[in-house]
Protein backbone atom coordinates (compact mmCIF):
# COMPACT_ATOMS: atom_id res chain seq x y z
CA UNK A 1 0.00 0.00 0.00
CA UNK A 2 1.72 3.19 -0.82
CA UNK A 3 1.52 5.72 1.70
CA UNK A 4 -1.07 8.38 0.14
CA UNK A 5 -3.66 5.75 0.49
CA UNK A 6 -6.01 5.85 2.92
CA UNK A 7 -5.10 4.16 5.87
CA UNK A 8 -7.52 1.99 8.20
CA UNK A 9 -7.82 2.45 12.27
CA UNK A 10 -6.23 -0.18 14.15
CA UNK A 11 -9.34 -2.69 14.87
CA UNK A 12 -10.37 -2.93 18.13
CA UNK A 13 -10.29 -6.18 20.01
CA UNK A 14 -13.22 -8.57 19.46
CA UNK A 15 -14.83 -8.19 23.30
CA UNK A 16 -14.43 -4.41 23.05
CA UNK A 17 -16.23 -4.65 19.62
CA UNK A 18 -18.64 -7.58 21.08
CA UNK A 19 -20.10 -4.88 23.98
CA UNK A 20 -20.05 -2.17 21.55
CA UNK A 21 -22.21 -3.47 18.67
CA UNK A 22 -24.66 -5.72 21.39
CA UNK A 23 -25.28 -2.03 22.57
CA UNK A 24 -27.12 -1.32 19.46
CA UNK A 25 -28.42 -4.42 18.37
CA UNK A 26 -28.69 -6.83 21.19
CA UNK A 27 -27.13 -9.68 22.67
CA UNK A 28 -29.30 -12.05 20.76
CA UNK A 29 -28.72 -10.08 16.99
CA UNK A 30 -24.92 -10.59 17.66
CA UNK A 31 -23.35 -13.85 16.52
CA UNK A 32 -20.33 -14.53 17.36
CA UNK A 33 -19.36 -18.39 17.80
CA UNK A 34 -18.41 -20.25 14.72
CA UNK A 35 -21.92 -22.21 14.08
CA UNK A 36 -23.26 -18.76 13.51
CA UNK A 37 -20.53 -17.14 11.52
CA UNK A 38 -20.18 -20.22 9.56
CA UNK A 39 -23.16 -19.70 6.99
CA UNK A 40 -21.87 -16.26 6.35
CA UNK A 41 -18.04 -17.32 5.41
CA UNK A 42 -19.32 -17.57 1.67
CA UNK A 43 -22.24 -16.78 -0.59
CA UNK A 44 -22.89 -19.03 -3.56
CA UNK A 45 -19.61 -18.47 -5.16
CA UNK A 46 -19.45 -21.70 -6.90
CA UNK A 47 -15.40 -21.58 -6.38
CA UNK A 48 -16.37 -21.10 -2.73
CA UNK A 49 -18.71 -24.43 -2.61
CA UNK A 50 -15.71 -26.10 -4.27
CA UNK A 51 -13.71 -25.14 -1.36
CA UNK A 52 -15.70 -26.18 0.90
CA UNK A 53 -16.14 -29.45 -0.59
CA UNK A 54 -12.09 -30.00 0.85
CA UNK A 55 -13.23 -28.37 4.24
CA UNK A 56 -11.94 -25.35 3.08
CA UNK A 57 -12.59 -22.06 3.01
CA UNK A 58 -12.35 -19.46 -0.20
CA UNK A 59 -12.16 -16.69 2.00
CA UNK A 60 -12.13 -16.34 5.93
CA UNK A 61 -14.80 -16.45 8.53
CA UNK A 62 -16.61 -12.96 9.55
CA UNK A 63 -15.46 -11.80 12.86
CA UNK A 64 -18.90 -11.04 14.03
CA UNK A 65 -22.44 -11.19 12.61
CA UNK A 66 -24.58 -8.56 13.36
CA UNK A 67 -28.54 -8.64 13.43
CA UNK A 68 -29.80 -4.53 12.81
CA UNK A 69 -33.82 -4.31 13.04
CA UNK A 70 -33.88 -0.95 11.76
CA UNK A 71 -32.41 1.78 9.90
CA UNK A 72 -31.22 3.54 13.06
CA UNK A 73 -29.00 0.56 14.31
CA UNK A 74 -27.81 0.15 10.75
CA UNK A 75 -26.41 3.77 10.86
CA UNK A 76 -25.62 3.22 14.42
CA UNK A 77 -23.40 0.05 13.64
CA UNK A 78 -21.70 2.04 10.80
CA UNK A 79 -20.79 4.83 12.83
CA UNK A 80 -19.20 2.98 15.37
CA UNK A 81 -17.20 0.90 12.84
CA UNK A 82 -16.03 3.88 11.43
CA UNK A 83 -14.94 5.03 14.77
CA UNK A 84 -13.47 1.63 15.82
CA UNK A 85 -11.77 1.15 11.90
CA UNK A 86 -13.64 -2.05 11.38
CA UNK A 87 -14.57 -3.37 8.06
CA UNK A 88 -18.41 -4.17 7.58
CA UNK A 89 -19.91 -6.56 5.09
CA UNK A 90 -23.83 -5.68 4.40
CA UNK A 91 -25.16 -9.18 4.06
CA UNK A 92 -29.03 -9.47 1.79
CA UNK A 93 -29.45 -13.49 1.42
CA UNK A 94 -26.31 -14.60 0.45
CA UNK A 95 -27.66 -15.96 -3.15
CA UNK A 96 -24.93 -13.58 -4.81
CA UNK A 97 -23.05 -16.01 -7.45
CA UNK A 98 -19.43 -13.91 -7.30
CA UNK A 99 -18.29 -14.07 -3.85
CA UNK A 100 -19.37 -10.24 -2.81
CA UNK A 101 -20.58 -11.25 0.48
CA UNK A 102 -17.09 -13.35 1.49
CA UNK A 103 -15.18 -12.01 4.30
CA UNK A 104 -11.96 -11.69 3.26
CA UNK A 105 -10.02 -9.70 6.42
CA UNK A 106 -11.36 -9.01 9.59
CA UNK A 107 -15.10 -7.89 8.49
CA UNK A 108 -17.81 -7.71 10.77
CA UNK A 109 -21.08 -9.15 8.49
CA UNK A 110 -24.38 -7.04 8.74
CA UNK A 111 -27.37 -9.25 7.84
CA UNK A 112 -29.84 -6.97 6.59
CA UNK A 113 -32.76 -9.76 7.05
CA UNK A 114 -34.93 -8.24 9.69
CA UNK A 115 -35.11 -5.57 7.59
CA UNK A 116 -37.98 -6.95 6.09
CA UNK A 117 -41.15 -4.80 5.85
CA UNK A 118 -43.24 -3.42 3.04
CA UNK A 119 -43.51 0.45 4.00
CA UNK A 120 -46.28 1.90 1.58
CA UNK A 121 -47.37 0.90 -1.54
CA UNK A 122 -48.63 3.67 -3.43
CA UNK A 123 -51.03 2.84 -6.39
CA UNK A 124 -51.56 6.27 -7.74
CA UNK A 125 -48.41 7.26 -8.11
CA UNK A 126 -47.51 3.05 -9.62
CA UNK A 127 -44.44 3.23 -6.67
CA UNK A 128 -43.43 0.79 -3.28
CA UNK A 129 -41.72 1.46 -1.17
CA UNK A 130 -39.72 -1.91 0.82
CA UNK A 131 -37.02 -2.31 3.17
CA UNK A 132 -33.83 -3.47 1.97
CA UNK A 133 -33.80 -7.01 3.93
CA UNK A 134 -36.89 -8.65 2.43
CA UNK A 135 -36.87 -11.49 0.47
CA UNK A 136 -37.88 -10.98 -3.33
CA UNK A 137 -40.76 -13.84 -3.41
CA UNK A 138 -42.22 -12.68 -0.21
CA UNK A 139 -42.16 -9.35 -1.68
CA UNK A 140 -43.86 -10.43 -4.88
CA UNK A 141 -45.85 -12.29 -3.31
CA UNK A 142 -47.55 -9.70 -1.13
CA UNK A 143 -47.76 -7.26 -4.42
CA UNK A 144 -49.45 -9.60 -6.60
CA UNK A 145 -51.95 -10.40 -3.73
CA UNK A 146 -52.59 -7.10 -3.89
CA UNK A 147 -52.93 -7.20 -8.23
CA UNK A 148 -49.40 -5.35 -8.49
CA UNK A 149 -45.93 -6.48 -9.27
CA UNK A 150 -42.74 -5.08 -9.70
CA UNK A 151 -41.78 -6.81 -12.75
CA UNK A 152 -38.46 -7.88 -11.27
CA UNK A 153 -38.25 -11.65 -11.25
CA UNK A 154 -34.70 -13.38 -11.14
CA UNK A 155 -34.30 -16.82 -11.11
CA UNK A 156 -33.18 -16.58 -7.70
CA UNK A 157 -36.12 -14.22 -6.32
CA UNK A 158 -36.47 -17.00 -3.48
CA UNK A 159 -33.42 -16.54 -2.24
CA UNK A 160 -32.51 -13.01 -2.50
CA UNK A 161 -33.73 -9.97 -1.20
CA UNK A 162 -34.61 -6.73 -2.10
CA UNK A 163 -31.67 -4.75 -1.16
CA UNK A 164 -29.35 -7.47 -2.87
CA UNK A 165 -30.69 -7.08 -5.90
CA UNK A 166 -30.59 -3.13 -5.78
CA UNK A 167 -26.24 -3.74 -4.79
CA UNK A 168 -25.85 -6.53 -7.56
CA UNK A 169 -27.31 -4.34 -10.48
CA UNK A 170 -29.54 -7.64 -10.96
CA UNK A 171 -32.20 -8.37 -13.98
CA UNK A 172 -34.88 -10.43 -14.03
CA UNK A 173 -36.90 -13.00 -16.39
CA UNK A 174 -38.99 -10.36 -17.68
CA UNK A 175 -36.37 -7.48 -17.82
CA UNK A 176 -37.06 -7.25 -21.79
CA UNK A 177 -40.28 -5.79 -20.90
CA UNK A 178 -40.07 -3.98 -17.59
CA UNK A 179 -36.01 -2.97 -17.46
CA UNK A 180 -33.65 -4.20 -15.27
CA UNK A 181 -33.57 -3.05 -11.20
CA UNK A 182 -31.58 0.34 -12.37
CA UNK A 183 -34.35 1.28 -14.50
CA UNK A 184 -36.93 0.09 -11.77
CA UNK A 185 -35.81 1.73 -8.67
CA UNK A 186 -37.23 5.31 -8.40
CA UNK A 187 -35.92 6.26 -4.71
CA UNK A 188 -33.55 4.86 -2.24
CA UNK A 189 -32.38 5.49 1.38
CA UNK A 190 -28.98 4.20 2.58
CA UNK A 191 -26.18 4.59 5.18
CA UNK A 192 -22.75 6.05 3.59
CA UNK A 193 -19.58 4.46 5.08
CA UNK A 194 -18.76 7.51 7.11
CA UNK A 195 -22.89 7.13 8.71
CA UNK A 196 -24.46 9.88 7.19
CA UNK A 197 -27.84 8.36 6.39
CA UNK A 198 -28.71 9.59 2.96
CA UNK A 199 -32.60 9.78 1.31
CA UNK A 200 -33.34 9.75 -2.91
CA UNK A 201 -36.64 10.82 -2.88
CA UNK A 202 -38.53 9.24 -5.38
CA UNK A 203 -39.64 11.07 -8.37
CA UNK A 204 -40.20 10.14 -11.92
CA UNK A 205 -36.93 11.46 -13.25
CA UNK A 206 -34.68 14.62 -11.82
CA UNK A 207 -32.14 16.65 -13.58
CA UNK A 208 -29.97 17.82 -10.86
CA UNK A 209 -26.69 16.71 -11.66
CA UNK A 210 -24.66 12.91 -12.10
CA UNK A 211 -27.18 10.45 -10.24
CA UNK A 212 -26.33 9.70 -6.78
CA UNK A 213 -29.00 6.95 -6.85
CA UNK A 214 -27.06 5.58 -9.78
CA UNK A 215 -23.97 5.11 -7.72
CA UNK A 216 -25.58 3.32 -5.07
CA UNK A 217 -27.13 0.72 -7.33
CA UNK A 218 -24.50 -1.97 -8.58
CA UNK A 219 -21.96 -1.15 -6.22
CA UNK A 220 -21.54 -4.20 -4.03
CA UNK A 221 -21.78 -3.45 -0.49
CA UNK A 222 -18.64 -0.87 -1.24
CA UNK A 223 -20.18 2.78 -0.92
CA UNK A 224 -22.75 2.30 1.73
CA UNK A 225 -25.78 0.07 2.98
CA UNK A 226 -29.01 0.68 1.35
CA UNK A 227 -32.03 0.19 4.15
CA UNK A 228 -35.04 1.19 1.63
CA UNK A 229 -35.78 0.70 -1.58
CA UNK A 230 -38.64 2.82 -3.78
CA UNK A 231 -39.55 0.27 -6.90
CA UNK A 232 -41.97 0.91 -9.65
CA UNK A 233 -45.63 -0.73 -9.24
CA UNK A 234 -46.75 -2.79 -12.47
CA UNK A 235 -50.70 -3.72 -12.71
CA UNK A 236 -50.35 -7.81 -12.89
CA UNK A 237 -50.50 -8.49 -16.79
CA UNK A 238 -54.49 -9.08 -17.46
CA UNK A 239 -52.83 -11.96 -20.38
CA UNK A 240 -50.19 -14.02 -20.47
CA UNK A 241 -49.45 -16.10 -23.23
CA UNK A 242 -46.17 -18.42 -23.79
CA UNK A 243 -44.89 -19.35 -27.61
CA UNK A 244 -42.62 -21.71 -27.95
CA UNK A 245 -40.61 -21.92 -31.86
CA UNK A 246 -38.58 -24.39 -33.45
CA UNK A 247 -35.85 -22.26 -35.28
CA UNK A 248 -33.58 -23.67 -38.23
CA UNK A 249 -30.04 -22.52 -36.86
CA UNK A 250 -28.71 -20.32 -34.07
CA UNK A 251 -28.50 -17.30 -36.07
CA UNK A 252 -31.68 -17.34 -37.34
CA UNK A 253 -33.13 -17.06 -33.48
CA UNK A 254 -30.89 -14.43 -32.47
CA UNK A 255 -31.60 -12.30 -35.93
CA UNK A 256 -34.96 -12.69 -35.34
CA UNK A 257 -34.54 -11.84 -31.38
CA UNK A 258 -32.90 -8.23 -32.50
CA UNK A 259 -35.45 -7.81 -35.13
CA UNK A 260 -38.56 -7.61 -32.54
CA UNK A 261 -36.52 -5.94 -30.16
CA UNK A 262 -35.74 -2.71 -32.85
CA UNK A 263 -38.99 -3.00 -33.98
CA UNK A 264 -40.48 -1.75 -30.74
CA UNK A 265 -42.02 -4.79 -29.42
CA UNK A 266 -41.36 -5.56 -25.77
CA UNK A 267 -42.27 -9.65 -25.03
CA UNK A 268 -42.28 -10.32 -21.26
CA UNK A 269 -39.41 -12.93 -21.31
CA UNK A 270 -37.05 -13.95 -24.35
CA UNK A 271 -35.18 -17.06 -24.56
CA UNK A 272 -33.26 -18.46 -27.22
CA UNK A 273 -31.43 -21.47 -26.63
CA UNK A 274 -28.07 -22.80 -27.86
CA UNK A 275 -27.79 -26.20 -29.45
CA UNK A 276 -27.09 -27.99 -26.59
CA UNK A 277 -29.72 -26.84 -24.67
CA UNK A 278 -32.09 -27.22 -27.26
CA UNK A 279 -31.35 -30.89 -27.59
CA UNK A 280 -31.71 -31.16 -23.59
CA UNK A 281 -35.51 -29.43 -23.42
CA UNK A 282 -37.06 -30.82 -26.87
CA UNK A 283 -36.18 -34.49 -26.80
CA UNK A 284 -39.05 -36.48 -28.63
CA UNK A 285 -40.86 -33.02 -30.41
CA UNK A 286 -41.37 -33.87 -34.13
CA UNK A 287 -41.19 -29.66 -35.08
CA UNK A 288 -37.39 -29.85 -33.78
CA UNK A 289 -36.38 -33.14 -35.84
CA UNK A 290 -35.42 -30.14 -39.06
CA UNK A 291 -35.55 -27.30 -37.15
CA UNK A 292 -33.26 -27.87 -33.95
CA UNK A 293 -32.96 -24.86 -31.78
CA UNK A 294 -36.13 -23.38 -29.29
CA UNK A 295 -36.80 -20.11 -28.48
CA UNK A 296 -39.33 -19.45 -25.88
CA UNK A 297 -41.41 -15.80 -26.05
CA UNK A 298 -43.88 -14.85 -23.39
CA UNK A 299 -46.17 -12.61 -24.70
CA UNK A 300 -47.95 -9.93 -21.59
CA UNK A 301 -50.76 -7.36 -20.36
CA UNK A 302 -53.81 -6.22 -22.13
CA UNK A 303 -55.56 -8.71 -24.91
CA UNK A 304 -55.35 -6.28 -27.84
CA UNK A 305 -52.22 -5.50 -26.89
CA UNK A 306 -50.56 -8.85 -26.66
CA UNK A 307 -52.92 -10.04 -29.42
CA UNK A 308 -51.00 -7.21 -31.89
CA UNK A 309 -47.86 -7.66 -30.28
CA UNK A 310 -47.64 -11.62 -30.99
CA UNK A 311 -48.82 -11.06 -34.30
CA UNK A 312 -45.89 -8.97 -35.35
CA UNK A 313 -43.29 -11.37 -33.57
CA UNK A 314 -45.21 -13.87 -34.75
CA UNK A 315 -44.48 -12.41 -38.90
CA UNK A 316 -40.75 -11.61 -37.78
CA UNK A 317 -40.07 -15.70 -36.50
CA UNK A 318 -41.51 -17.16 -39.91
CA UNK A 319 -39.45 -14.54 -42.14
CA UNK A 320 -37.09 -16.39 -40.51
CA UNK A 321 -37.63 -19.91 -40.60
CA UNK A 322 -39.43 -20.33 -37.52
CA UNK A 323 -42.53 -22.94 -36.74
CA UNK A 324 -44.50 -22.80 -33.74
CA UNK A 325 -44.08 -26.03 -31.81
CA UNK A 326 -45.99 -27.17 -28.19
CA UNK A 327 -46.31 -25.93 -25.44
CA UNK A 328 -44.03 -28.70 -23.12
CA UNK A 329 -40.76 -26.50 -23.39
CA UNK A 330 -42.86 -23.17 -22.03
CA UNK A 331 -44.86 -24.92 -19.47
CA UNK A 332 -41.36 -26.81 -18.15
CA UNK A 333 -39.35 -23.41 -17.90
CA UNK A 334 -42.89 -21.52 -16.28
CA UNK A 335 -42.37 -24.45 -13.28
CA UNK A 336 -39.27 -24.33 -13.20
CA UNK A 337 -38.22 -20.72 -13.29
CA UNK A 338 -37.24 -20.18 -9.82
CA UNK A 339 -35.30 -23.38 -9.30
CA UNK A 340 -31.66 -23.63 -8.44
CA UNK A 341 -30.27 -27.02 -10.51
CA UNK A 342 -26.70 -26.09 -9.50
CA UNK A 343 -26.67 -27.35 -6.21
CA UNK A 344 -27.29 -31.12 -7.41
CA UNK A 345 -24.52 -31.31 -9.52
CA UNK A 346 -22.10 -29.95 -7.23
CA UNK A 347 -23.57 -32.20 -5.03
CA UNK A 348 -22.71 -35.18 -7.46
CA UNK A 349 -19.00 -33.69 -7.21
CA UNK A 350 -19.24 -31.88 -10.90
CA UNK A 351 -17.49 -28.62 -11.38
CA UNK A 352 -20.32 -26.63 -12.44
CA UNK A 353 -20.77 -22.22 -12.91
CA UNK A 354 -22.72 -20.26 -15.39
CA UNK A 355 -21.02 -16.75 -16.67
CA UNK A 356 -23.32 -14.45 -18.00
CA UNK A 357 -22.28 -11.62 -20.21
CA UNK A 358 -23.33 -9.22 -22.68
CA UNK A 359 -22.76 -9.19 -26.39
CA UNK A 360 -24.14 -6.58 -29.02
CA UNK A 361 -25.84 -8.31 -31.60
CA UNK A 362 -23.23 -7.92 -34.30
CA UNK A 363 -20.72 -9.69 -32.11
CA UNK A 364 -22.53 -12.74 -30.30
CA UNK A 365 -22.29 -15.62 -33.24
CA UNK A 366 -18.73 -15.25 -33.29
CA UNK A 367 -18.03 -14.70 -30.20
CA UNK A 368 -20.16 -17.55 -28.71
CA UNK A 369 -18.29 -19.78 -31.57
CA UNK A 370 -14.97 -18.77 -30.18
CA UNK A 371 -15.68 -19.19 -26.24
CA UNK A 372 -17.56 -22.73 -27.24
CA UNK A 373 -14.36 -23.90 -29.06
CA UNK A 374 -11.78 -22.10 -26.36
CA UNK A 375 -13.71 -24.23 -23.29
CA UNK A 376 -13.34 -27.35 -25.34
CA UNK A 377 -9.94 -26.74 -26.00
CA UNK A 378 -9.26 -26.33 -22.37
CA UNK A 379 -11.40 -30.11 -21.79
CA UNK A 380 -13.09 -31.63 -23.99
CA UNK A 381 -15.77 -33.34 -21.82
CA UNK A 382 -17.09 -29.99 -20.42
CA UNK A 383 -20.87 -29.66 -21.10
CA UNK A 384 -21.08 -26.84 -22.39
CA UNK A 385 -24.44 -25.14 -22.75
CA UNK A 386 -25.94 -21.16 -23.42
CA UNK A 387 -29.09 -19.56 -23.49
CA UNK A 388 -29.75 -15.73 -24.38
CA UNK A 389 -32.19 -14.24 -23.14
CA UNK A 390 -32.53 -10.24 -21.85
CA UNK A 391 -33.08 -9.21 -25.06
CA UNK A 392 -32.17 -5.47 -26.15
CA UNK A 393 -32.38 -3.61 -29.56
CA UNK A 394 -28.03 -2.95 -29.08
CA UNK A 395 -27.65 -6.92 -28.33
CA UNK A 396 -28.42 -9.79 -25.50
CA UNK A 397 -27.28 -11.28 -22.41
CA UNK A 398 -25.35 -14.46 -23.37
CA UNK A 399 -26.06 -16.88 -19.97
CA UNK A 400 -23.44 -20.18 -20.27
CA UNK A 401 -23.05 -23.29 -17.96
CA UNK A 402 -20.12 -24.73 -17.62
CA UNK A 403 -19.84 -28.53 -16.34
CA UNK A 404 -16.50 -30.22 -15.25
CA UNK A 405 -17.06 -33.84 -14.61
CA UNK A 406 -15.89 -34.92 -11.27
CA UNK A 407 -12.13 -35.35 -11.65
CA UNK A 408 -8.95 -34.34 -8.48
CA UNK A 409 -9.85 -30.73 -7.09
CA UNK A 410 -5.97 -30.30 -8.05
CA UNK A 411 -6.65 -30.71 -11.76
CA UNK A 412 -10.25 -29.23 -11.93
CA UNK A 413 -9.60 -25.74 -10.31
CA UNK A 414 -7.01 -24.42 -12.70
CA UNK A 415 -9.01 -25.84 -15.40
CA UNK A 416 -12.14 -23.90 -14.42
CA UNK A 417 -9.83 -20.94 -14.06
CA UNK A 418 -8.62 -21.36 -17.46
CA UNK A 419 -12.32 -21.61 -18.74
CA UNK A 420 -13.08 -18.31 -16.83
CA UNK A 421 -9.85 -16.79 -17.85
CA UNK A 422 -11.06 -17.41 -21.93
CA UNK A 423 -14.41 -16.72 -21.46
CA UNK A 424 -13.80 -13.11 -20.08
CA UNK A 425 -11.41 -12.24 -22.15
CA UNK A 426 -13.30 -13.31 -25.24
CA UNK A 427 -16.20 -11.04 -23.96
CA UNK A 428 -13.83 -7.88 -23.90
CA UNK A 429 -12.01 -8.85 -27.01
CA UNK A 430 -15.19 -9.07 -29.11
CA UNK A 431 -16.23 -6.04 -26.96
CA UNK A 432 -18.86 -7.34 -24.79
CA UNK A 433 -19.13 -6.78 -21.32
CA UNK A 434 -17.62 -8.81 -18.94
CA UNK A 435 -20.97 -9.06 -16.36
CA UNK A 436 -24.32 -8.99 -17.42
CA UNK A 437 -26.36 -9.03 -13.87
CA UNK A 438 -24.77 -11.39 -11.56
CA UNK A 439 -22.28 -8.65 -10.42
CA UNK A 440 -18.19 -8.39 -10.04
CA UNK A 441 -17.79 -9.15 -6.47
CA UNK A 442 -14.09 -10.78 -6.06
CA UNK A 443 -14.40 -13.14 -8.86
CA UNK A 444 -14.55 -10.67 -11.90
CA UNK A 445 -11.73 -8.29 -9.99
CA UNK A 446 -9.44 -9.64 -12.86
CA UNK A 447 -11.11 -8.30 -15.47
CA UNK A 448 -12.80 -4.91 -14.18
CA UNK A 449 -9.77 -2.13 -15.06
CA UNK A 450 -10.30 -3.72 -18.83
CA UNK A 451 -14.30 -3.32 -18.63
CA UNK A 452 -14.12 0.23 -17.27
CA UNK A 453 -12.01 1.61 -19.90
CA UNK A 454 -9.84 3.61 -18.00
CA UNK A 455 -12.62 4.67 -15.34
CA UNK A 456 -11.39 1.99 -12.75
CA UNK A 457 -8.83 5.11 -10.92
CA UNK A 458 -12.47 7.19 -10.71
CA UNK A 459 -14.02 4.20 -9.22
CA UNK A 460 -11.42 4.35 -6.35
CA UNK A 461 -11.12 7.96 -5.94
CA UNK A 462 -14.95 7.68 -5.31
CA UNK A 463 -14.39 4.63 -3.10
CA UNK A 464 -11.79 6.59 -1.26
CA UNK A 465 -13.08 9.99 -0.89
CA UNK A 466 -16.19 8.33 0.62
CA UNK A 467 -15.03 5.76 2.46
CA UNK A 468 -11.08 6.60 3.31
CA UNK A 469 -10.45 3.97 5.65
CA UNK A 470 -11.48 1.37 3.32
CA UNK A 471 -13.97 0.08 5.77
CA UNK A 472 -16.86 -0.83 3.47
CA UNK A 473 -16.83 -4.05 1.84
CA UNK A 474 -13.48 -3.90 0.96
CA UNK A 475 -11.30 -5.43 -2.26
CA UNK A 476 -14.80 -5.96 -3.73
CA UNK A 477 -15.98 -4.39 -7.44
CA UNK A 478 -11.63 -4.41 -8.61
CA UNK A 479 -11.46 -1.84 -5.87
CA UNK A 480 -8.41 -1.85 -3.50
CA UNK A 481 -7.93 -4.49 -0.88
CA UNK A 482 -6.78 -4.73 2.31
CA UNK A 483 -3.73 -5.28 3.26
CA UNK A 484 -2.93 -8.99 4.12
CA UNK A 485 -6.33 -9.97 3.18
CA UNK A 486 -7.45 -13.33 1.02
CA UNK A 487 -7.65 -12.86 -2.68
CA UNK A 488 -10.07 -15.27 -3.24
CA UNK A 489 -9.62 -16.58 -6.93
CA UNK A 490 -9.18 -19.40 -9.36
CA UNK A 491 -5.93 -18.67 -9.71
CA UNK A 492 -5.06 -18.15 -5.96
CA UNK A 493 -5.16 -21.37 -3.54
CA UNK A 494 -8.01 -21.64 -1.15
CA UNK A 495 -6.85 -20.92 2.49
CA UNK A 496 -7.13 -23.75 4.67
CA UNK A 497 -10.49 -23.58 7.12
CA UNK A 498 -9.33 -21.88 10.48
CA UNK A 499 -10.97 -19.86 13.24
CA UNK A 500 -10.21 -16.24 12.51
C1 LIG B 1 -29.64 -20.08 -8.65
C2 LIG B 1 -29.35 -18.61 -8.78
C3 LIG B 1 -30.03 -17.88 -9.74
C4 LIG B 1 -29.77 -16.51 -9.88
N1 LIG B 1 -30.51 -15.82 -10.79
C5 LIG B 1 -30.34 -14.48 -10.90
C6 LIG B 1 -31.15 -13.73 -11.80
O1 LIG B 1 -32.03 -14.26 -12.49
N2 LIG B 1 -30.94 -12.40 -11.87
C7 LIG B 1 -30.00 -11.78 -11.10
O2 LIG B 1 -29.86 -10.56 -11.21
N3 LIG B 1 -29.21 -12.46 -10.26
C8 LIG B 1 -29.37 -13.79 -10.11
N4 LIG B 1 -28.60 -14.51 -9.23
C9 LIG B 1 -27.56 -13.82 -8.44
C10 LIG B 1 -28.05 -13.30 -7.07
O3 LIG B 1 -29.20 -13.98 -6.65
C11 LIG B 1 -28.33 -11.83 -7.14
O4 LIG B 1 -27.11 -11.15 -7.34
C12 LIG B 1 -29.05 -11.24 -5.93
O5 LIG B 1 -29.43 -9.94 -6.29
C13 LIG B 1 -28.23 -11.18 -4.66
O6 LIG B 1 -29.10 -10.85 -3.58
P1 LIG B 1 -28.81 -11.25 -2.08
O7 LIG B 1 -29.84 -10.55 -1.26
O8 LIG B 1 -28.73 -12.70 -1.90
O9 LIG B 1 -27.40 -10.56 -1.86
P2 LIG B 1 -26.06 -11.14 -1.23
O10 LIG B 1 -25.59 -12.30 -1.99
O11 LIG B 1 -26.21 -11.28 0.23
O12 LIG B 1 -25.09 -9.90 -1.50
C14 LIG B 1 -24.66 -9.61 -2.80
C15 LIG B 1 -23.83 -8.31 -2.77
O13 LIG B 1 -24.68 -7.20 -2.45
C16 LIG B 1 -24.26 -6.57 -1.25
N5 LIG B 1 -25.49 -6.21 -0.54
C17 LIG B 1 -26.52 -7.04 -0.21
N6 LIG B 1 -27.50 -6.34 0.38
C18 LIG B 1 -27.09 -5.05 0.44
C19 LIG B 1 -27.66 -3.84 0.94
N7 LIG B 1 -28.86 -3.81 1.50
N8 LIG B 1 -26.93 -2.70 0.83
C20 LIG B 1 -25.71 -2.70 0.25
N9 LIG B 1 -25.12 -3.81 -0.23
C21 LIG B 1 -25.80 -4.97 -0.14
C22 LIG B 1 -23.37 -7.58 -0.55
O14 LIG B 1 -22.40 -6.94 0.26
C23 LIG B 1 -22.74 -8.31 -1.72
O15 LIG B 1 -21.66 -7.56 -2.21
C24 LIG B 1 -28.80 -15.88 -9.06
C25 LIG B 1 -28.13 -16.62 -8.10
C26 LIG B 1 -28.39 -17.98 -7.95
C27 LIG B 1 -27.68 -18.74 -6.87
Amino acid sequence: MSSSQPQSPAPAALSALQAEFTSIVGAENVLSDEAGRRPYAHDRLPFANFCERQDKLAGVLPRLVLRPGTADEVQAIVKTARRLGVQLIPFGNGSGVLGGAIPVSAEVTVDLRRLDQIVSVDPGNAMVTVQAGMNGAAFEAELNAQGYSTGHLPQSIEISTVGGWAACRGGGQASSRYGKIEDMIVGLKAVLPDGTAINIRPVARRATGPSIRDILVGSEGTLGIITEITMRLWKLPEVERGVVLAFPTEAAALDAARDVMQAELRPLVARIYDAQESRERTENMPEFQSRPILAVYVFAGREPMVTTEQQMAMEIFGSYGAVEAGQEPYEHWRKNRYVAFSAQWQKAGYFNDTIEITGNWSALPAMFEAMGKAVREICPEVHFGAHWSHIYPEGACQYMTIRLPPMDHEKALPLHAQMWQAIENLTLEHGGSIAHHHGVGVFRNGWIERELGGALPMLQQIKDALDPGNLMNPGKLGLRLPEGAVVVGQLNPATPRQES
